[in-house]
């Protein structure tokens, strides 16, 4: 490999992971090393601090960042989460993975992503709207309809998109629904947007089952019953799969017969969780992860399956609604076990791809029929998918290997055709 330039700016556990992804396919793909060496970096960083009045009266200061990878096939596109572990290269480390994503789904996007290094849970609503109204106004230097395009990821939701859209849209005197997308609908959001990301995961699984083991009568287990947990629990659920365990940040909940998600969402409707639903025992999050199932969907926070609990995984397919679910170490403990993971920028790209459905009708002021969005997207990721799968099988290796294979040969080739600058 030739001399790379420092990164260290950027340091960071996720950062060092997604280096390490990106310098092994290099290698695979016999990359030239000068777009090799352009891919390792960021094309723009932005740190601000964003002071917030608190219900207190009193001013506090809060870290927010915007990372863009790579504009080199479009504008950028990428989430913004609110956690109490945003840094900036866990930042980085995630607007790379939205390149290699949106490259191997086939948008016109480069990656990026936002953070606030915050706890959303301890903050009321008002303070949450002003942390994101004053984090919008910092980093409109760098965004905009065609230039870098936020949208929700974990902590933030359609309630904070609406306000990032209508604190952008003040400053131009007029409303511009192209700023962010995951907007509620009646202001510019898509039909099918909220589902996107859980309904893109059981479309990956339809293509996963024909190559392994029918979905019907399959044990599920989900981490996390958010915005894609819920939505694939009860798509999978109707499929005929028995879910048998599900969480949520405050804790399990176990029933090897099957849990009924219709009730459970009833239940968390009414109580804030999934914890105490009737019927069920409860369990640790971590202990969720090692129970008896055929597929562990983790789609709650990064680093959940590690090496010190992957050989204890009982399921058979991992499939990762959350992005970095799983270190590079339990991947290969993993793989070792025969297991198969479909990996984050493949099984989650449901998100991003409506998204840029939701994008492409604000620009336009022309919204589309619910059904014409999942059936376009399902043809998405069912290309996607199988291209994937035939590449692992072509190149004898797993499939966050293709997949990562495929996402960065598409933006180098990119810089073979432009240049190295974008
Ligand atoms: N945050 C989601 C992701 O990680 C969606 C991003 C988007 O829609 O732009 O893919």
């Amino acid at each position: 490999m030739a001399e790379m330039t420092d990164t260290s700016e950027f340091d960071s556990h996720l950062f060092r992971t997604a280096l390490v992804q990106l310098d092994r396919v290099a290698a695979r793909l016999n990359l030239d090393p000068n777009i090799h060496e352009r891919l390792r970096h960021p094309r723009r960083a932005l740190v601000v601090s964003v002071p917030v009045r608190m219900d207190s009266k009193d001013i506090k200061v809060f870290r927010g960042y915007r990372v863009q990878h790579s504009t080199v096939l479009g504008p950028t596109k990428g989430g913004l989460r609110y956690d109490a572990d945003v840094n900036l290269g866990e930042v980085t480390a995630l607007a790379m993975l939205m390149s290699w994503k949106c490259a191997l789904v086939g948008l016109p996007y480069g990656g990026a992503k936002g953070g606030v290094r915050c706890n959303p849970r301890a903050m009321s609503v008002t303070e949450r709207e002003h942390l994101t109204r004053r984090y919008t106004a910092e980093i409109m230097l760098v965004i905009g309809p065609d230039h870098d395009i936020p949208a929700p990821d974990l902590g933030t939701d359609e309630q904070t998109m609406a306000w990032m859209m209508d604190t952008y849209s003040m400053t131009q005197g007029k409303t511009v629904p192209g700023i962010v997308t995951g907007k509620p609908l009646i202001v510019g959001g898509s039909a099918g947007r909220r589902e996107a990301t859980g309904r893109g995961i059981v479309y990956a699984l339809y293509q996963a089952a024909r190559h392994l083991q029918p979905l019907r009568g399959q044990r599920v287990i989900v981490q996390g019953f958010g915005n894609v947990g819920s939505v694939a629990a009860r798509l999978l659920w109707r499929e005929g799969c028995v879910i048998v365990g599900v969480s949520d940040v405050k804790g399990g909940i176990l029933n090897p017969h099957g849990i009924d998600i219709r009730q459970l969402e009833a239940h968390v409707a009414e109580t804030g969780s999934v914890v105490g639903f009737p019927g069920t025992e409860p369990v640790s999050n971590a202990e969720l992860l090692e129970q008896p199932c055929d597929i562990l969907l983790p789609a709650a926070t990064g680093s959940q399956i590690h090496a010190d609990n992957a050989d204890r995984i009982k399921a058979t397919i991992v499939v990762e609604g959350a992005n970095g679910p799983t270190t590079p170490e339990a991947d290969v403990i993993l793989r070792d076990r025969g297991v198969t993971v479909i990996p984050d920028i493949l099984a989650n790209a449901g998100g991003v791809i409506v998204s840029y459905f939701e994008w492409v009708q604000g620009l336009q002021y022309y919204f589309w029929r619910e059904s014409e969005i999942t059936t376009r997207l399902q043809e998405i990721m069912t290309r996607a998918f199988n291209r994937v799968w035939a590449l692992a099988a072509k190149e004898g290796t797993d499939l966050r290997t293709a997949a990562l294979m495929e996402g960065v040969r598409r933006v180098a080739e990119g810089y073979r055709v432009r240049g190295f600058y974008p």
